[in-house]
């Protein structure tokens, strides 16, 4: 049957879906949708707004540089918003990270990641390192490289023949490092170990599973001993969203290679970063052009994404942003405590600004019937919450206030009690 619009949206089965809402505006926690409804945004349009939409000083400075500069060709001229967001990022990312590579999504952030992984390693004369490791679970993009250190599943048995193999190192379920350190100790001796890349305290799209700081510490402290590279994916969890401004810092982690994307403009406009350790950035630096990091694309630092990432830096440095995140993690916890003893769910948890709880069903996982229901139920209700299969999870905007975090718990409540 044919549909009135040729769009063909992501992670969308448009056989189930009769109708997209077009979504006109947004302000703060809200969209509002052109029959002039409001929708909460329960889950900051998929991780991306963290102040809220349409700050006005994120705003005020995309139309600002798009009237001065719209576009330019990165590679051998720069302009002044790259600069500025290169220098903010180094000042606020964990110590020794020196150089910030620009790319515009969390996939090619972790792409370029590998890329620098892998040249690391031949121009320092060991081109034997090629090999990647990464978690159980973990989630990194959707590329064909990102799916390859992603977790195997349904989302990626199409392409399979495509991916590359990766080293997996179990996930630390119930918080305890001993498989994970014991899986780690091993691939790393073999020597042919390039990188591990994980997700910082919590793993997003794999269904927004926890583990302790202690942990990362632990899997760092490993690399560190067997000089294997250790990339932190902070695509999702960067900006704050952990209670700090980035993840890796509960553990006293400074990551050899950091990606972000996401939150780097406050979720207004599409940019993203990898940031590398001198030593990295050194072993590409020579007259011989062999060595040159060969990577671009069209759009590398466009300079109206820059300005936007700047004002969010600009924010971060002259706004209350970290008591705001207090607050909104201290209105997650109340709001979260009466599921804590809710024999519907189990496994509820919380990450500073990011809760999440499993609804008891017997059909689990990402195709389980009831993710696709609940997200109609809250739709219907006002609420943008897209549950992960039979997970359900709350990734607020930091504006977010008691009234909207109330009604977001009072629906979960309301919407799994009419579930036959
Ligand atoms: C969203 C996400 C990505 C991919 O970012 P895109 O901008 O969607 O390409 C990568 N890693 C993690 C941890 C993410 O949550």
């Amino acid at each position: 049957m044919r549909r009135p619009s040729p769009v063909w949206h992501p992670f969308t089965q448009h056989a189930l879906l009769a109708d997209v809402p077009v979504v006109v505006s947004a302000d703060g926690c809200w969209l509002e949708t052109n029959d002039g409804s409001r929708l909460l945004d329960g889950i900051s349009s998929w991780w991306v707004t963290t102040h809220g939409h349409c700050h006005p000083r994120i705003v005020a400075a995309i139309a600002e540089q798009a009237q001065r500069l719209d576009q330019v060709i990165f590679a051998g001229l720069t302009h002044e918003p790259a600069e500025a967001v290169a220098a903010g990022l180094v000042e606020m990312a964990p110590a020794g990270l020196a150089h910030v590579f620009f790319s515009d999504s969390g996939s090619t952030a972790v792409e370029v990641a590998l890329k620098m992984a892998l040249g690391f390693w031949l121009h320092s004369g060991k081109p034997a390192r090629r090999r990647i490791l990464a978690m159980e679970h973990a989630y990194h993009g959707d590329t064909i490289g990102t799916m390859s250190v992603g977790a195997r599943g349904v989302f990626n048995a199409a392409y399979e023949p495509l991916l590359f193999e990766v080293g997996r190192i179990p996930f630390p379920a119930d918080g305890s490092i001993g498989a994970t350190s014991g899986a780690l100790e091993v691939a790393c001796s073999g020597g042919d170990v390039a990188a591990l890349i994980v997700e910082p305290l919590i793993l997003g799209a794999g269904g927004m599973l926890l583990y302790p700081p202690a942990v990362l510490a632990e899997m760092a402290r490993i690399c560190r001993k067997h000089g294997v590279l250790l990339i932190a994916d902070e695509v999702m969890t960067g900006w704050g969203r952990t209670g700090t401004v980035f993840a890796c810092e509960q553990a006293g982690v400074s990551p050899d290679i950091l990606c972000v994307a996401k939150g780097l403009t406050g979720g207004a406009m599409p940019l993203a970063a990898t940031l590398a350790t001198e030593e990295i950035f050194e072993a590409h630096f020579s007259t011989d052009r062999r060595r040159t990091f060969f990577h671009s694309s069209s759009y590398t630092a466009n300079p109206i994404a820059c300005a936007a990432a700047r004002a969010n830096i600009d924010i971060w440095h002259s706004e209350p942003v970290l008591e705001r995140i207090v607050r909104l993690t201290e209105l997650q916890s109340e709001a979260l405590a009466p599921f804590q003893s809710d024999a519907r769910f189990s496994s509820v948890r919380q990450l500073g600004t990011i809760t999440a709880l499993d609804v008891k069903v017997a059909d689990q996982g990402y195709l389980a019937d009831i993710g696709p229901r609940l997200y109609a139920a809250f739709m219907e209700r006002g609420v943008l919450l897209r549950p992960l299969g039979n997970t359900i999870y709350t990734m607020p905007p930091y504006c977010c206030g008691e009234a909207e975090i109330s009604r977001i718990y009072n629906l979960i409540d309301e919407v799994v009690g009419a579930l036959d």
